[in-house]
């Protein structure tokens, strides 16, 4: 579709939210108004950026007056205690949304006859070896456990990929990455290739990342973003790594700190309307995670609203504070190069201002030349805000949800989760 088809469709997709929204949902009747005289895309101008905190203390005035007619669940999102969401969902959306998936996965090749292997937080049942992996045959997948992949059971994942011969590897970059870095050491591409492409979502992917899973499995990577919420939904192109936002999903907009539109080029906050729940709707919902605004313009001829360089929720967690109180983001961690080539797993971890703790897990190679690298290249990142030591540890505990965390903080000061939480 032309870029003008696009945006009077969305029209026509917001115009009806935003009327079911005035006329059912308590939280929204006083801006009645505003829907029935403006232009839909101005009317959401007039609507409040909505966070998490305002769902939960307004559930009630949020719950549409007609919820009995309207076949729905209630979900909670991930996240620590206190930092979970409760809301109402259609039963058809989770299937709805599956529509989308596979829509963009087919861009790298991806079909509902293709096999995958899943590296993702499912609930795993069983003992024993059954405990590594289990199928899942409703989407033809074998999943395998992102909780148990370490240097004693990495073979064992290896020989099971290679058995299954999957055409696709889909699941969190951090779980593959301990993949692909076991493969690359050791030398076993051919056993697990050929892989048509790696669908990688929930966290954001580092480039050292991404290049090593692209080295392990010769295959091409293919990330894609969106959220439990499910209000803007994303994914990269046949041509580039911008997201390209589905129309029919849900509107997107990249908003600065006080709340204007970002221009092209310029970095926000990603805020969304889903399309797809009626039980809850979500208007200008404020996702905590930050993009820079991208041309809508693309090589592949979609002309849909992009964004890139996803930054995960602005969490506690995502900052360390350097000696002067300066906060830095992990992402400005993110290191290039060989800096940890005989690391498997690492993170950062912060008690006091100003000292950066690296906890590694390290391989056989690794060796007192490895700490020394890796301390001087964050020494050079940092500017002498931090002493940065390396601490090696044999395990790093994944999230409940099965997630790495980039960095675990236990500074918390007023200043930061102000910013953290706004
Ligand atoms: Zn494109």
């Amino acid at each position: 579709m032309p870029r003008s088809d696009i945006v009077a469709f969305q029209k026509r997709q917001l115009a009806a939210l935003l009327e079911f929204a005035v006329r059912e949902v308590p939280f929204y009747e006083s801006l009645r108004n505003v829907v029935m005289r403006l232009d839909p895309f101005s009317a959401l101008e007039e609507f409040p950026l909505l966070s998490k905190e305002d769902v939960q203390r307004d559930f009630e005035r949020m719950t549409p007056r007609s919820i009995r007619r309207i076949a729905h669940r209630e979900r909670t999102t991930g996240g620590s205690s206190g930092n979970q969401l409760r809301f109402l969902e259609d039963d058809s959306t989770y299937a709805r949304e599956m529509g989308f998936m596979h829509s963009q996965w087919g861009r790298v090749g991806y079909t509902t006859r293709s096999k995958k292997a899943t590296f993702r937080g499912a609930e795993f049942r069983g003992r024993g070896d059954s405990v590594l992996w289990q199928e899942n045959p409703l989407h033809n997948e074998l999943q395998f456990s992102p909780f148990h992949m370490n240097e004693g059971t990495l073979g064992l994942y290896v020989k099971k990929v290679a058995e299954y011969r999957p055409e696709f590897l889909h699941g969190y970059p951090s779980a593959i990455d301990v993949l692909a870095e076991y493969v690359v050491r050791h030398g076993l591409q051919a056993r697990v290739q050929p892989i048509k492409a790696v669908l990688l979502g929930s966290e954001s992917c580092m480039s050292e990342q991404r290049e090593r899973i692209e080295r392990a499995f010769a295959a091409r990577v293919y990330t894609f973003y969106g959220q439990s919420e499910r209000v803007v939904l994303g994914g990269e192109c046949e041509w580039s790594q911008a997201y390209h936002a589905f129309p029919a999903y849900g509107v997107l907009e990249v908003l600065r700190e006080d709340g204007s539109r970002c221009s092209e080029g310029e970095q926000g906050e990603i805020v969304g309307s889903g399309f797809l729940n009626r039980s809850m709707p979500l208007i200008r919902y404020r996702t905590d995670d930050q993009a820079v605004r991208e041309p809508s313009l693309c090589k592949c001829g979609r002309c849909w609203d992009r964004f890139s360089n996803v930054q995960g929720r602005r969490a506690v967690e995502g900052f360390v504070v350097g000696r002067s109180g300066s906060k830095i983001t992990a992402t400005a961690l993110n290191m290039h190069g060989d800096v940890f080539r005989n690391v498997i797993r690492y993170q950062y971890g912060q008690s006091i201002p100003g000292q950066l703790v690296i906890r590694v897990i390290p391989s056989s190679a690794y060796s007192s030349t490895d700490e020394e690298r890796i301390i001087a290249a964050h020494g050079r990142r940092l500017w002498g805000e931090m002493d940065v030591l390396v601490e090696i540890v044999q395990d790093i505990p994944l999230t409940s949800s099965g997630k790495q965390r980039r960095v675990v903080s236990e500074i918390v000061t007023g200043d930061v989760l102000e910013s953290g939480d706004r």
